[in-house]
């Protein structure tokens, strides 16, 4: 229920990301490319050749006024609804003025040019931290994204610059007007940076969040004890899933996977758009 494509951060195309799915057993995938739904229709088309269902869907990047980052992920909303398309919009136009900003102060300390991120996106890609992480990877400067993170682009750099997004409750509640279903997706992941703390649940929870992804890698155990408890009393859905981003993360196709009746619930609560199914 939370894969990325190359229309986002994933290193494989829409079609393959299917495939992927295919070969990796599932029977159904969610396409949850950051601020994007570029990538729905070539996954769609996708679905009958390899056999495995699709739930379209997205990962909105959000902020709080405490400036903690939250990713909402959005399933089966209408991708053409103004108010949700008009926040994505502005967050993918300020990502881009981030990134210039970041390897300009980059490019002090480190052989990294504008050019050299450019050529690890693809055209009209949600352009993020990972590709600047694959610049960094093939000028010889890190291993891999996963050192990168660890190093010179966590939120704790100095090279870190924060990009425009929406208030998760506001996130919410507009994901909620595009007819779609909001799940807060790894929302005790602290590796990534600070996480929010009861109040945001309650902003989110008031303005229509739908579930909470708990099985993920990035959630610690104490965390998901907290999540079980808070879906229990709040009666919240609950997910697992990969994170899946091709070669960019070791986080593989069905390490943690989602329940059918649970996929029904998010269905019966979507009017946005619907599963494509083979
Ligand atoms: P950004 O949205 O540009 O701030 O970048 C954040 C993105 O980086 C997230 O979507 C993650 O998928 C990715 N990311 C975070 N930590 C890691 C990591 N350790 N290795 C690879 N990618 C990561
Ligand atoms: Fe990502
Ligand atoms: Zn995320
Ligand atoms: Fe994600």
């Amino acid at each position: 229920m939370h894969a990325h494509s190359n229309v986002s951060d994933g290193t494989e195309t829409p079609a393959d990301v299917m495939a992927s799915a295919a070969r990796a057993g599932l029977d159904v995938v969610a396409l949850t490319d950051h601020d994007s739904t570029s990538g729905w229709a070539e996954a769609a088309a996708a679905v009958a050749g390899c056999g495995v269902a699709l739930v379209p869907g997205m990962e909105v990047s959000c902020r709080t006024d405490r400036g903690v980052s939250v990713h909402l992920l959005s399933y089966l909303h209408d991708p053409l609804h103004p108010g949700l398309l008009e926040e994505i919009t502005k967050a993918k136009e300020s990502r881009l003025t981030r990134a210039e900003r970041m390897v300009t102060l980059l490019a002090e300390d480190y052989p990294l040019t504008w050019d050299d991120v450019i050529h690890h996106v693809a055209p009209g890609a949600t352009l993020g931290r990972p590709h600047i992480a694959d610049a960094l990877v093939a000028a010889g400067v890190v291993a891999d994204r996963s050192e990168a993170f660890a190093s010179i682009l966590t939120s704790r750099s100095r090279y870190f610059m924060p990009h425009y997004a929406p208030d998760p409750a506001t996130a919410v509640a507009l994901v909620r007007a595009a007819g779609g279903v909001p799940v807060f997706a790894h929302p005790v992941a602290s590796g990534r940076g600070r996480i929010v703390g009861e109040q945001t649940y309650r902003d989110m929870i008031d303005a229509g969040l739908a579930g909470v992804e708990i099985d993920h890698r990035d959630n610690p155990e104490e965390g998901r004890e907290f999540l079980r408890g808070l879906a229990a009393r709040h009666d919240l859905l609950v997910t697992g899933s990969s994170d899946y981003h091709g070669t960019g993360k070791p986080n593989l196709l069905g390490e943690n996977v989602t329940s059918p009746e649970v996929l029904a619930r998010i269905e019966s609560q979507a009017t946005g758009t619907a599963v494509v199914r083979p």
